[in-house]
């Protein structure tokens, strides 16, 4: 499990949108850590620049023992390769089955010749179905992913993310196109991945309930600055 470092974070966007300005936060290795804030704070862009999708403007990103900043190709396929990402969407090939969806978390950024030629290992196969146990998902595993509730779907995401071993997780709105027990369910998965694997996990949501029930900690962003960074249970409305 890793470690997260921002230090002194500034994101502008071609268009010359401001999305973060000057964050700074630590995040400790096995920390579960809510982002909280409206549509538009830069919840998004702040998972991003972690992942190295979108580049820090200024400052210095670190991921374990990574610097972010200014990692290319093949450097940043590797370190990819060591997040796991959920999406609020599932981003799941509807029209394969659960098995497959999940096996290809091993696979993630770094084929090998064996994965090109569609050749699996029995540690691939043993993985995917351990994390297809973890989310109460094994049951489904020959079912079509596009048959699938929301909720389903979250889970089976959960799952690919956990088979690719990852040393963080990092969540973008994982529940907000989803009914109330069924997030839950979902923050109940993550909470408990957290806890059992002790692997650090960044969960925005844009509903302060849900992070302060699930998360240790949260950070609060407006327009693209940290305006809250506390325990999560002691955060109330009016912060
Ligand atoms: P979501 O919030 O559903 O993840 P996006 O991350 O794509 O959707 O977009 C978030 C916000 O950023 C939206 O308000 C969108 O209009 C804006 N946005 C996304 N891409 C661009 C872009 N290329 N130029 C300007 N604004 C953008
Ligand atoms: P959130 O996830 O909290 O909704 P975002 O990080 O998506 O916030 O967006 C922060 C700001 O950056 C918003 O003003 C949004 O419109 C803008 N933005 C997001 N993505 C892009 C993009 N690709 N190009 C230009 N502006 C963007």
């Amino acid at each position: 499990s890793w470690a997260i470092t921002l230090d002194d974070v500034s994101v502008t966007y071609a268009n010359g949108t401001r999305a973060l300005s000057g964050v700074s936060l630590s995040i400790a290795a096995g920390e579960m850590v809510a982002i909280v804030g409206l549509s538009g704070s830069g919840k998004s862009t702040l998972i991003r620049t972690i992942n190295g999708l979108v580049p820090a403007t200024s400052g210095t990103v670190t991921v374990g023992p990574h610097v972010v900043t200014g990692l290319r190709g093949r450097h940043l396929r590797r370190l990819r390769g060591h997040i796991g990402m959920i999406f609020q969407g599932f981003n799941l090939a509807d029209r394969a089955n659960v098995y497959r969806n999940v096996l290809v978390g091993r696979f993630a950024h770094t084929p090998t010749l064996k994965t090109l030629l569609g050749l699996t290992t029995a540690r691939d196969r043993d993985l995917a179905l351990h994390a297809l146990d973890k989310v109460g998902m094994l049951e489904k595993v020959w079912i079509r992913a596009g048959q699938l509730s929301g909720g389903q779907k979250q889970r089976v995401a959960i799952a690919r993310a956990l088979t690719q071993q990852p040393s963080v997780m990092l969540a973008d709105e994982p529940v907000a196109s989803l009914d109330p027990p069924t997030a839950h369910a979902v923050m109940d998965d993550l909470r408990r991945v957290n806890r059992d694997e002790g692997l650090t996990v960044l969960v925005n949501i844009h509903l302060m309930d849900l992070a302060r029930q699930y998360a240790d900690r949260m950070i609060g962003l407006r327009g693209g600055e940290v305006v809250y960074d506390g325990p999560a249970a002691d955060a109330t409305d009016a912060d």
